[in-house]
């Protein structure tokens, strides 16, 4: 698991907050670990705590929230999945499968990850850590309002070298 969840640039855990670039240990709040992969290479990596994610989020319009958990809610069994990670003493295992259609790791092109650490730096262990691949991703944004795809567009700008784009696993939402 440290493996999956560390810096693919530094190979070492993540440290400090992409946004508030404070030390993720020494904020007495948690932390999310969010990162992409394309054709097995990682795209995109980065932490972000729980206070700057919580004002990205709350950038978003309420109809643009409603349409990522009404995908969540209708496209993944929580039921199954919950209990197929109950009966595993190992989350990577987690990472074997798209959380909502299912197929195979080796078979995606792209996917995305997300696990949310606690304060500490302990892996919370709930409907995260999930694994989840680009076509769901896409369906998953489709119901974003434009001004939402503008705060996420705008949020990769802000904190990611390169001319900013439509991709980017937006796990944080
Ligand atoms: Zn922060
Ligand atoms: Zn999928």
């Amino acid at each position: 698991m440290n493996e999956w969840l560390g810096s693919e640039e530094t190979g070492e855990p993540f440290s400090h907050c992409l946004c508030c670039k404070l030390p993720l240990v020494e904020i007495a709040e948690p932390w999310l670990v969010n990162k992409e992969f394309a054709r097995g290479e990682c795209v995109l990596e980065y932490a972000i705590c729980q206070p700057c994610r919580d004002r990205v989020t709350e950038e978003l319009s309420e109809e643009s929230k409603a349409a990522v958990r009404g995908f969540l809610e209708r496209e993944i069994d929580w039921d199954a999945r919950m209990r197929e990670f109950m009966l595993s003493l190992d989350s990577t295992e987690r990472f074997g499968a798209c959380i909502a259609c299912r197929t195979p790791r080796e078979e995606l092109a792209g996917f995305g990850i997300s696990a949310l650490l606690d304060s500490g730096g302990s892996l919370v262990t709930g409907p995260l850590p999930l694994l989840i691949c680009q076509p769901c991703i896409g369906r998953m944004t489709a119901g974003l309002s434009d001004r939402s795809r503008e705060v996420w567009r705008k949020f990769l700008a802000e904190n990611f070298a390169g001319p900013p784009t439509d991709s980017g696993f937006p796990g944080l939402l």
